[in-house]
């Protein structure tokens, strides 16, 4: 009878623990993210509007200040926009 309640025991915290991993992989709860974005924790991104971390490598000063992006495309489709004689 111990036996079940022990692997009864063991099922429940393998489970709590795989929920907490889901939890752990999906990105900022709604809350969470607010909450970075009014620390200024997180910044928009221009281009497509993805909230990003602020300290995200990939960014780009100009006179407006400095932007952080999700992607390098979108500091490309930034960069062109900033300059738009160079597009072809
Ligand atoms: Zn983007």
């Amino acid at each position: 009878m111990l036996k079940f309640i022990v692997i009864g025991v063991a099922l429940f915290f393998l489970f709590k623990l795989f929920k907490g991993d889901t939890r752990k992989k999906d990105k900022f709860s709604d809350k969470d993210r607010d909450r970075l974005i009014a620390s200024g924790e997180m910044v928009k991104d221009p281009i497509c509007g993805t909230y990003v971390d602020k300290s995200a490598d990939i960014r780009v000063k100009d006179e407006t200040g400095v932007h952080c992006f999700c992607s390098f495309e979108c500091r490309d489709k930034y960069l062109k926009r900033l300059a738009p004689g160079t597009e072809e």
